[in-house]
C-alpha cells in the first residue's frame, strides 16, 4: 500500500541542506586525501574504448611481479631497448639505438638490476637499432654479468664488418666469462625454448622459418621472437620480424591472443601485418622509435609509427603508446612521446606507466597533424 507523503517543515528542509553539505564536504576532502595514497590497484582509471580488455588500466607507480618496460635511448634515431623484470630475474631484449645509448640504458637499468646482473639477454637480430649497445666498447656486456645470451641465428652481416665484429668478440668475451650462449636455433634444435622467469611467468622462444633459413634481402625476418606469460596473460615481442616472417609465425607456432605486442619493426608499414594481428589481437601496443624522423624515409606517411601500421591496428585497441617524437634534424633534437613505457602486471591487472605523457597515440598533437585517423579510432 502506497504511504501518503510527509510535508516537512522549513526548518527540517534547511537543517537536512546543511547537513548533505557538511556530509559532501567531508567526502571530498577524504576523497582529495585518498588520492594522495592510491595504491595501483586503486589508482586504475579506465582507458579502453572498445570494452575489450577491461582490467587495462594507467597508474603512476611502477611496480607488480612483472614489469615490462621499453626504454628512451637518449638520441633522435630510431631503436629497440626492452627491459623486462620478472620477480627477481631480469632480461634485456636488445640494447639500440647507438653505441652512444648505453649510459641512457645503463643509468635506467640500475635502478632495477640491483644485483648487476641480467639473468637473459635476447639479441634479435644483427642491426645497429638492435645490438649497438652490445658491441659498444664498455657496452651491455662489459657492464652486466649476462647468465643465458639468445642471439640471431643467421645474418647477412660480413664478419669484417666492424659493428658485427664488435659484436661477435664482445659476446664471445661473455661466454668466456661464464655466459651460456644459444642462437634462437639452437633453442629449437636443442628443445630449450622454455625458460621460467619466476614463478608463473615463462618465456618461450617461439619457432620462426628465418632461424634456419637465411633471408638474403635483409636482416629483420633473422629476429628472435618470444612469448611471455604469465596466467592467462601473454605478451609478444618479435623484433623487426616482416610481414613474410610474420606469416611463418603465425604458421609455425599457436600464437595465444595477447595483452600486449611491441609493434614489430617500430611501427613500420612492412610489418604487424592483419595475418598476424588478427591471431593475437592485442590489447596494447608499444613501439619504439623516434615518431616523424625521416631518418629511414622523407615520406610523411611511413615515417614511423607509419599510417598502414595504425590503419592495421586500429581494429584491435586505440592502446598504442611510443617512446619518443622527433623534433629537429638540424639541432638533432627530440623529445618524450609517452616517454618510457612500463606495462606492469600483478598477475591479475595489468597498469601502463609512462614516464612522460599517458597520452594514447591518437590523442597526440603529432597524430592529428601527422596521421589521418581510422575509421575503428573515430567510434
Ligand atoms: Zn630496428
Amino acid at each position: 500500500m502506497a504511504s501518503k507523503a510527509r510535508r516537512l517543515s522549513p526548518a527540517l528542509v534547511v537543517f537536512l541542506a546543511i547537513l548533505c553539505f557538511i556530509v559532501g564536504a567531508a567526502a571530498g576532502f577524504l576523497g582529495a586525501a585518498r588520492n594522495n595514497f592510491l595504491s595501483p590497484v586503486d589508482e586504475y582509471a579506465e582507458l579502453n574504448s572498445h570494452g575489450k580488455g577491461g582490467s587495462i588500466h594507467t597508474s603512476t607507480e611502477i611496480s607488480g611481479d612483472l614489469q615490462i618496460h621499453f626504454l628512451e635511448l637518449g638520441n633522435y634515431y630510431t631503436g629497440d631497448c626492452v627491459y623486462i623484470k620478472a620477480g627477481d630475474t631480469d632480461v634485456l631484449i636488445d640494447a639500440g639505438s647507438k653505441t652512444s645509448s648505453v649510459p641512457t640504458i645503463s643509468s635506467y637499468l640500475d635502478q632495477y638490476v640491483t644485483d648487476n646482473k641480467l639473468e637473459y639477454v635476447i639479441v634479435t637480430h644483427a642491426h645497429e637499432d638492435h645490438y649497438a649497445g652490445f658491441a659498444a666498447k664498455n657496452g651491455i656486456f662489459d657492464l652486466y654479468e649476462c647468465g643465458v645470451i639468445i642471439d640471431f641465428a643467421q645474418t647477412n652481416q660480413k664478419p669484417t664488418a666492424t659493428m658485427y665484429k664488435n659484436y661477435i668478440a664482445n659476446r664471445d668475451a661473455e661466454i668466456a666469462a661464464g655466459a651460456t650462449h644459444y642462437t634462437a636455433l639452437d633453442c629449437i634444435e636443442q628443445n630449450k625454448t622454455d625458460f621460467e622467469l619466476a614463478d608463473g611467468i615463462n618465456m618461450k622462444i617461439l619457432d620462426s622459418y628465418y632461424y634456419a633459413n637465411k633471408d638474403s634481402s635483409g636482416e629483420n625476418n633473422h629476429s628472435v621472437c618470444m612469448l611471455l606469460t604469465e596466467g592467462e596473460n601473454n605478451y609478444l615481442f618479435t623484433g623487426d620480424l616482416e610481414a613474410k616472417g610474420e606469416k611463418k609465425l603465425v604458421e609455425m607456432n599457436d600464437l595465444p591472443e595477447v595483452v600486449l605486442y611491441k609493434a614489430g619493426h617500430h611501427g613500420s608499414k612492412t610489418s604487424s601485418s592483419t595475418e598476424l594481428l588478427s591471431v593475437i589481437k592485442p590489447q596494447i601496443v608499444c613501439v619504439c622509435c623516434c615518431a616523424g624522423s625521416a631518418e629511414y624515409t622523407s615520406t610523411e606517411n611511413n615515417k614511423f609509427p607509419t599510417q598502414e601500421f595504425i590503419d592495421r591496428v586500429a581494429p584491435f585497441t586505440d592502446r598504442v603508446y611510443v617512446t619518443t617524437i622527433f623534433e629537429s634534424d638540424e639541432d638533432k633534437t627530440f623529445n618524450s612521446m609517452n616517454g618510457n613505457i612500463t606495462v606492469c602486471s600483478d598477475g591479475e591487472k595489468i597498469w601502463v606507466v609512462c614516464s612522460a605523457s599517458d597520452l594514447l597515440l591518437r590523442e597526440t598533437p603529432w597524430f592529428e597533424e601527422k596521421r589521418t585517423c581510422p575509421a575503428a579510432w573515430q567510434k
